[in-house]
């Protein structure tokens, strides 16, 4: 309501036929017209010289000009209105610059648009209340308590060394597997295979190696070294302290005792 007020008074401000914004450029662009020739050989197109010699072709029908600005705009550029002055000066029929300003801009268009009548209405305290037995409830949302928990990343350990067969494509290569390896596809993308620069720490015997029913090594913790509790705000974490076969460098960390009493119950009996 407020706003449809504010505009109904601006537009009774408002004098021309277009709006005020729209006065305004079009009235900016009359100011840098002088300077411009316009050549005439007949039909609806003008060309029109520029100060700098530049020439550019305006079409007064199609309502078009070389520069582009008539048509993405709506309003006629400096070279379309320098044309319909000139078309003025030579007593040809032709109206003010106005009209050829697309009709978005007219005032009457933006009267229309306003037009409608908005009813007064009284504030909130005065509303009749509703009999409507609906409550509504804010969802359920939880926040969750402490820090937010950090994705903890394993050392990478690797296999091997095997010998390189193939170089498969740009990015692969075709290894040789040993018989125990036997139902694992051979070839392997880069990104899972490092270097082996002999250094036999690192080098996991297969033997200590066990597959599951997918194909994929099997971790086994080795014993627990320790305990400690972790404290949170508000409630208390069993910690273990593990140690991990085929783990070379840091092979012990830190677990909760119920995700490891759940994956490997031997180990607490
Ligand atoms: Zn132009």
């Amino acid at each position: 309501m407020k706003r449809i007020v504010k505009v109904t008074k601006v537009m009774d401000k408002a004098d021309g036929p277009l709006t005020l914004t729209a006065t305004d450029k079009l009235n900016k662009i009359k100011e840098k017209t002088s300077g411009y020739d316009v050549l005439w050989g007949g039909g609806p197109r003008f060309e029109v010289v520029g100060p700098w010699e530049e020439h550019v072709v305006v079409d007064v029908v199609q309502r078009t000009c070389t520069c582009r600005r008539w048509e993405l705009s709506g309003i006629p550029c400096k070279h379309a209105v320098a044309v319909n002055w000139n078309m003025a000066l030579n007593a040809q029929q032709v109206d003010l610059p106005e009209t050829w300003v697309h009709p978005t801009y007219w005032l009457t268009t933006w009267k229309d648009m306003y037009s409608f009548k908005v009813e007064p209405i009284n504030g909130r305290a005065y509303w009749p209340k509703s009999g409507c037995p609906t409550t509504l409830v804010a969802p359920n949302h939880h926040k969750q308590i402490g820090r937010p928990k950090k994705k903890k990343e394993r050392i990478p350990r690797f296999l091997g060394p095997f010998t390189i067969l193939e170089k498969v494509g740009l990015q692969a290569y075709r290894l040789e597997l040993p018989p125990e390896m036997d139902g694992i596809h051979p070839t392997f993308h880069v990104c899972y295979l490092r270097k082996c620069l002999d250094e036999e720490e690192s080098v996991i015997p297969l033997s200590e190696i066990q597959v599951d029913t997918g194909n994929r090594c099997v971790e086994e913790p080795e014993a627990i070294l320790g305990r400690k509790t972790k404290k949170l705000r508000h409630k208390e974490v069993a910690m273990v302290k593990v140690q991990w076969k085929h783990h070379r460098g840091a092979n012990v960390t830190w677990e909760a005792e119920e995700d490891m009493k759940r994956r490997y119950s031997r180990l607490f009996t």
